[in-house]
């Protein structure tokens, strides 16, 4: 006789665990669509677009980050713990709905196909079983600080063990009344079975009673089964992130990171909200983010500024909106402003905008938007800002730069007394504009790198031209921190100016302006071919226009500015750079490429005074760079070179450590010694 087995055995009626199962599921269904409409309560949302790009997208975050777990295991243990128990719950809800088929239809797997599929259900437990076992390892013996441990956890590990127990006890039972009894050979094609089966079997277990237990437990196990289904709908359990975190990916931005909605100044009336105050402000896909966190902490373990001991915690953030999304079901249209307890004034301004949450977010939440858009209820209608970012703003609306102190006494324009550059007059055309930023164009230590950047590109033959005094703020700092009128302005002022001169390309050395230049503009109507530096530098050197010959036996670290590489995935190309210049040798931070930490510089914190902390958070970095035992630490951003130099004279280490932009170090090694 072939091996095979009946499915259900020893059990009449199964077909009523199949209905209870089905009544649990459309209850489970029934509450989130309850769910679906608190949503719907948030306004609406343009991701509802581009279905054929979303459902290709999704198809390969799938494959990536669900099947492979990319995302997750970039924290190897809490990586493999999901990975064993996804594919551990994957192959037994597949081999359950086989089991289910093959019962309806009357046909039995028999022969080979039939143990090897007892084989993967069983491995399949298994996996299910080492990884729940690791989460509670980590929630109830290691504790780390980042995982709130509540009952919903318990409850529902709990109910998950339950049902893997019963679920090996009731195919030991079986295993031992047949298999183990008239083809021991089969048994073994079971193994978490059998290992019951043989204990069982060792109890002197007569066949009536291995029967009796065996009904008990397989009804057992299909009441936990269904119990588990009717709790994740009936408490909105964590574990419902298993249905609500796939439709949040489907849904998420698939344009550039950070990128937050513009306010329509031209229809807006005296009615409207001025970015978010309550939480029906936000759309109903910001909303179903907070519903998709699982709380798992990841974000909050990249975020400097909690690293730091800032009053931020991406996860708390994204917790506490979801209280108040509990409680918007219940409130009036003019409810309290959401920044107030929790979340609150300093933890919304203690942002970098660093991207290191939304990068390492398994679930695709989108923090950066949402604390923009906090941010901009708070300056636009509250006028509630630190000092400081009020100080950054009004200069930006007098000067058009939010620098004040020395470089504010600065012409824009004088970086370029020294060299013979064309810088564009009216009824002047160029093909490409050297866009500089304010940093680079006004304090003293940027100028140093623009110059070099302006001089290496001569050097190269490159047709170039500048705005010299009439470049202005391209509005970054402002967007950053709330004040959407204002960028506005700036842009609609450049995009004019840009096309005035019939600007095709523009060339920038600030990651900053590089992401406003390419990703923001395009919405206002400037549409120009933006680079960084850093690209236009690698194509120079591939294509031979640029040699390095000059060796500069140094060994350096490279600091991934946020706004090039998480923003823009400009990643290679800067090493590129670096791996060309003789003699140089490249000795990476612990945490580089799309894992690097923040220099503290962005979302407006290059102006905005960092709150108080245990540290700084380019001090923290420049930790990082200390443990390389690099001479040099290497940048392709303004903001990062002023956060490395200061944090570099807090150490008093201007004798052992320098802190370079790239272009200065492409213009050493370009030179003759
Ligand atoms: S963007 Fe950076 S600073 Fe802001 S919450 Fe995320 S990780 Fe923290
Ligand atoms: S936002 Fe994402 S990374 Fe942060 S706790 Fe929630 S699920 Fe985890």
């Amino acid at each position: 006789m072939p091996p095979t087995r009946e499915v259900f055995w020893n059990i009449q009626y199964s077909f009523l665990m199949y209905m209870a199962a089905t009544l649990a599921t459309v209850y489970l269904a029934y509450t989130i669509y309850r769910r679906y409409k608190l949503w719907r309560l948030g306004k609406p949302d343009d991701c509802t677009k581009d279905i054929g790009e979303r459902i290709r997208v999704f198809i390969r975050t799938t494959i990536v980050d669900l099947f492979a777990h990319r995302r997750f295991l970039r924290d190897p243990y809490a990586g493999v713990m999901h990975l064993l128990l996804f594919w551990g719950f994957a192959i037994l809800v597949f081999a359950s709905a086989v089991d289910a088929v093959t019962h309806f239809i009357n046909i039995h797997m028999v022969g080979t196909p039939y143990l090897w599929f007892s084989l993967l259900s069983d491995v399949g437990g298994i996996l299910a079983f080492v990884g729940i076992a690791m989460a509670a390892y980590r929630r109830y013996v290691q504790k780390p600080e980042k995982l709130p441990t509540v009952r919903d956890d318990g409850i529902g590990m709990g109910l998950i063990v339950a049902i893997l127990i019963t679920g090996y006890m009731v195919e030991g039972l079986r295993q031992a009344a047949t298999e183990l009894v008239q083809h021991p050979d089969w048994a073994i094609w079971s193994p978490g079975g059998l290992i019951f089966a043989k204990a069982f079997a060792a109890m002197g277990m007569s066949q009536e009673s291995l029967r009796f237990w065996h009904w008990l437990l397989w009804w057992l196990h299909a009441a936990l089964t269904v119990g588990l289904i009717v709790y994740v709908g009936r408490v909105f359990s964590k574990l419902q992130h298993v249905f609500v975190s796939p439709v949040n990916i489907f849904f998420r931005s698939l344009g550039p990171v950070g990128v937050p909605a513009p306010i329509d100044i031209e229809t807006m009336d005296e009615s409207d909200t001025l970015g978010v105050r309550e939480i029906k402000d936000f759309t109903w896909k910001q909303l179903l983010d907070l519903d998709s966190c699982t709380n798992c902490g990841r974000c909050q373990d990249a975020c400097p500024a909690w690293a730091t001991d800032k009053p931020l915690s991406p996860r708390k953030f994204v917790q506490d909106l979801k209280v108040h999304m509990l409680e918007a079901a219940n409130q009036s249209d003019n409810g309290p402003s959401l920044v107030g307890e929790a979340p609150n004034e300093d933890e919304i301004w203690a942002c970098t905008t660093c991207a290191a949450c939304q990068e390492v977010c398994p679930v695709y939440v989108e923090h950066i938007v949402k604390i923009i858009d906090l941010r901009r209820n708070l300056v636009l209608e509250q006028n509630k800002m630190p000092e400081t970012a009020q100080l950054m703003l009004r200069n930006m609306q007098s000067r058009g730069h939010p620098w004040a102190g020395i470089q504010s006494l600065r012409l824009r324009g004088d970086w370029t007394n020294d060299l013979e550059l064309k810088i564009l007059a009216p009824g002047d055309t160029a093909h490409t504009l050297f866009w500089v930023g304010c940093t680079g164009a006004l304090v003293e230590r940027n100028v140093a790198a623009t110059l070099s950047m302006a001089r290496v590109l001569k050097a190269a033959g490159v047709d170039f031209a500048v705005l010299g005094e009439a470049e202005a703020c391209c509005g970054d700092p402002a967007r950053r921190a709330g004040y959407e009128f204002q960028f506005q302005i700036l842009a609609e002022e450049n995009i004019e100016l840009l096309k005035s001169y019939g600007i095709q390309e523009i060339i920038t050395t600030c990651p900053h302006c590089y992401h406003t230049l390419k990703h923001e503009y395009p919405g206002f109507g400037g549409d120009f071919r933006v680079v960084h530096y850093t690209q236009f530098i690698a194509d120079l050197i591939g294509q031979g226009k640029l040699k390095l010959t000059n060796g500069l036996n140094t060994k350096l670290t490279y600091q991934d500015p946020c706004y090039l590489g998480r923003y823009n995935g400009v990643y290679q190309e800067p090493r590129q750079i670096l791996e060309a210049v003789p003699g140089a040798t490249l000795k990476e931070m612990d945490r580089s490429r799309n894992t690097g930490f923040c220099c503290g510089g962005g979302g407006g914190h290059m102006w905005i005074e960092e709150q108080p902390g245990t540290t700084k958070i380019n001090q923290m970095r420049f930790e990082d760079v200390l443990k390389t035992g690099a001479e040099t630490v290497v940048t392709a951003c303004p903001y990062c070179l002023q956060m490395f130099e200061e944090s570099i004279e807090h150490k008093e280490m201007k004798d052992s450590v320098q802190a370079k932009d790239l272009v200065e170090v492409v213009e050493a090694a370009m030179k003759q010694s």
